[in-house]
């Protein structure tokens, strides 16, 4: 069978692809091996963001006085809604592709050459080839029976403790949630920072909140080895040894290039991610890759969601580009951080606290900035907030379309809300906020 294009991984990445090119009605096979939804929507963001939500909110009770709680988490019962919520979301995706004319082949795609494809004994004919296979974690030879992402989404039991190895944003969120379920957990980073990387402005908020509930961290430590006995035996290159219930490893996550005949290709690569254009497309014509798999952003789902839309208007013939800078990053912490675009000449701070709506959350821990240039013109933000994920679209907004600080500060904000904040930050570049 000959389709306008293959598309090798079912994740945000190549299920975004192939629904775009079956709206611009050409004809697609999307190849998964395991479940569509990839990463993201099976073992990362959507259920890590569940569990965040339920600890989350049992969190936000205890701060309240006069609610006095007694309650019994069934982790074994929360898996199973979740593994449902998943599966129709997962049914969902199908349904959406289907709808659109995508035929999905569940099984292991091996590249023959690049309009070649075999699924089991069959071969399949492509015009373009889309790779879009995804990462997967770091694993560490000499960290025995550790858990990673995948393992500790499916836990049945909330650990008496936890180490985590690896500060990074699944290390930070993960390690927040547990503690808030009740883990004693001890985080440790290689490096002098958690959330290396991110502005340290906004890392300390969640710092201080991390240290408030317990949760110990380790910076510039190194683990040696991991063992499991009776308990998990944590070696650091100091000589120290820390014990726990639970070892969770969040090292970081390498491209999926291998073992699907990727090499056959002879693509351009790019420390370990395959090499793509501004269109998507790889060093060699009619193939193109998409999401963490590839270079360009960073490794995000709305990131591959993107990449799978200018992706397909590319395949499909239409010009289309990437353009990263003004995309949205968030940590989902307490508070949550989110930020985009990129410092300008100036820049505002308008304190949490000052925001009403955040004083009934129980929550002044954090702040708004608005970077800009001597114009006004809004080049970026970072916002450490509750909800800061559902409020950053808007600055990202304002810097896409080249707004001034003072469009955003003269447009009307609902009250009470936590965008509020937004709008009196930047009111802080040409006049004075009302509340502070
Ligand atoms: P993937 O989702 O990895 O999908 C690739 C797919 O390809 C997989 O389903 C795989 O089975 C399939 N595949 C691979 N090889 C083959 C083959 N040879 N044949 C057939 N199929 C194949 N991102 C966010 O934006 N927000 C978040 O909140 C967030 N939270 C996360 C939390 C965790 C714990 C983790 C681990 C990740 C999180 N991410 C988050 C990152 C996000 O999951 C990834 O960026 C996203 O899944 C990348 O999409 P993708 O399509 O490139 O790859």
């Amino acid at each position: 069978m000959k389709y306008d294009a293959i598309i090798i991984g079912g994740g945000p990445g190549g299920y975004s692809t192939a629904i775009r090119l079956g709206q611009l009605g050409r004809s697609v096979l999307l190849v998964e091996k395991n479940k569509v939804g990839g990463e993201c929507l099976n073992y990362g963001c959507i259920p890590s963001k569940a569990l965040i939500e339920m600890s989350e909110s049992l969190s936000y009770l205890k701060t309240l006085p006069g609610v006095r709680l007694s309650y019994n988490i069934d982790m074994n019962q929360w898996q199973g809604w979740k593994w449902s919520m998943i599966n129709r979301l997962v049914s969902g995706v199908e349904t959406l592709c289907r709808a659109y004319g995508v035929k999905i082949i569940n099984g292991d795609a091996k590249i023959v050459d690049k309009q070649h494809v075999q699924i089991g004994s069959e071969t399949h004919q492509c015009d373009s080839l889309v790779i879009a296979t995804g990462s997967s974690p770091t694993r560490i030879d000499a960290f025995k029976d550790v858990m990673y992402n995948k393992e500790i989404l499916d836990i049945k039991t909330v650990p008496k403790d936890l180490v985590i190895i690896g500060g990074g944003y699944i290390g930070v969120e993960l390690g927040t949630a547990f503690a808030k379920l009740g883990a004693q957990v001890t985080l440790i980073e290689m490096l002098p920072s958690i959330l290396t990387g991110i502005d340290p402005e906004l890392i300390k908020p969640v710092e201080r909140k991390m240290k408030e509930m317990g949760i110990r961290i380790l910076l510039s430590a190194k683990v040696s080895s991991v063992e499991k006995k009776d308990k998990y035996f944590v070696k650091m290159e100091s000589g120290a040894s820390i014990s726990a219930e639970a070892v969770l490893v969040t090292v970081g996550r390498k491209p999926n290039t291998e073992g699907f005949g990727l090499e056959t290709l002879k693509l351009e690569m790019e420390n370990g991610f395959i090499k793509t254009d501004k269109y998507k497309m790889t060093s060699e014509r009619g193939v193109y890759a998409v999401g963490d798999v590839s270079t360009g952003g960073p490794m995000l789902a709305h990131r591959a969601f993107y990449d799978g839309r200018v992706a397909a208007h590319n395949i499909a013939g239409d010009k289309t580009t990437v353009d990263y800078y003004a995309m949205p990053m968030v940590v989902y912490s307490d508070p949550e951080i989110a930020f985009t675009g990129s410092r300008g000449q100036k820049s505002t701070r308008y304190p949490l606290a000052a925001n009403g709506r955040s004083q009934g959350l129980n929550s002044s821990n954090g702040f708004y900035s608005i970077y800009y240039d001597e114009d006004g013109t809004v080049t970026g933000a970072g916002i450490a907030a509750p909800r800061a994920s559902e409020m950053i679209s808007e600055l990202s907004l304002a810097v896409e379309t080249g707004m001034n600080v003072e469009d955003i500060g003269s447009t009307i904000h609902p009250h009470p809300t936590l965008s509020e904040g937004i709008q009196e930050s930047a009111e802080i570049a040409y006049d004075k906020p009302l509340h502070f």
